[in-house]
Parts: structure tokens; C-alpha cells; sequence
């Protein structure tokens, strides 16, 4: 590829992130996915672990329903930081990790 990959324009379309890339692809990505794939220490560690089926939900995640962003807002050149509405703000996303997890759209 030549150059360096990088994100156009980005836009809330519906329930998702829609991306247009410097190579004239366009990814859209659901929040959900973003939101489940958080970059951050403690999601991540929080993968790793089996998935408890007694796990409650705590009063924010109840209230907040469907993940949705409240910000976004670029860190450097080559990543963004999302502010969900449940709080949680410590996912940094890379430029690469937004087209690794949008599907291309048409
Ligand atoms: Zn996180």
C-alpha cells in the first residue's frame, strides 16, 4: 500500500462509525463492536477472562441500554479516543484498529 492509511472523513451514520480512508475505501462500524472491542488496559484484561454467567451489570450499563458515543476525539495523528455513555472514556483507538473491526461498505 503506499502511504500511510488514514481516515478522510468519520461520521456518526445510524447506530455506527462510518469511515471514508485515504485509499478511497469506506468502513462503518458499529458502536457495539467498538464498544465491546475497547483497546483499554482493563477491557482488555477483562476479555481474557472466561465469560461469568452470573456476572450483574452495574447500574450505569443497565441505564446506558445500547452502547452509544458521547465524544470522540482525535489523539494524535493516528488514533481517537471514544467517550461512551456509560461512563467509560479510557479507550484509545488506533487508525488501524477502526479499519481492522468496520466492514466495508459499497
Ligand atoms: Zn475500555
Amino acid at each position: 500500500m503506499a502511504g500511510e492509511l488514514k481516515p478522510l472523513s468519520l461520521k456518526r451514520v445510524g447506530d455506527g462509525l462510518q469511515v471514508q480512508w485515504s485509499d478511497g475505501v469506506t468502513t462503518v462500524t458499529p458502536w457495539r463492536t467498538l464498544r465491546k472491542n475497547c483497546p483499554c488496559a482493563s477491557c482488555t484484561e477483562e476479555r481474557a477472562k472466561p465469560p461469568d454467567p452470573f456476572r450483574v451489570l452495574s447500574p450505569q450499563e443497565v441505564a446506558a441500554g445500547a452502547p452509544q458515543p458521547v465524544a470522540m476525539q482525535p489523539v494524535g495523528h493516528y488514533a481517537y479516543k471514544i467517550t461512551w455513555n456509560d461512563g467509560h472514556d479510557t479507550g484509545i483507538y488506533p487508525v488501524e484498529r477502526l479499519r481492522q473491526l468496520g466492514e466495508e461498505s459499497k
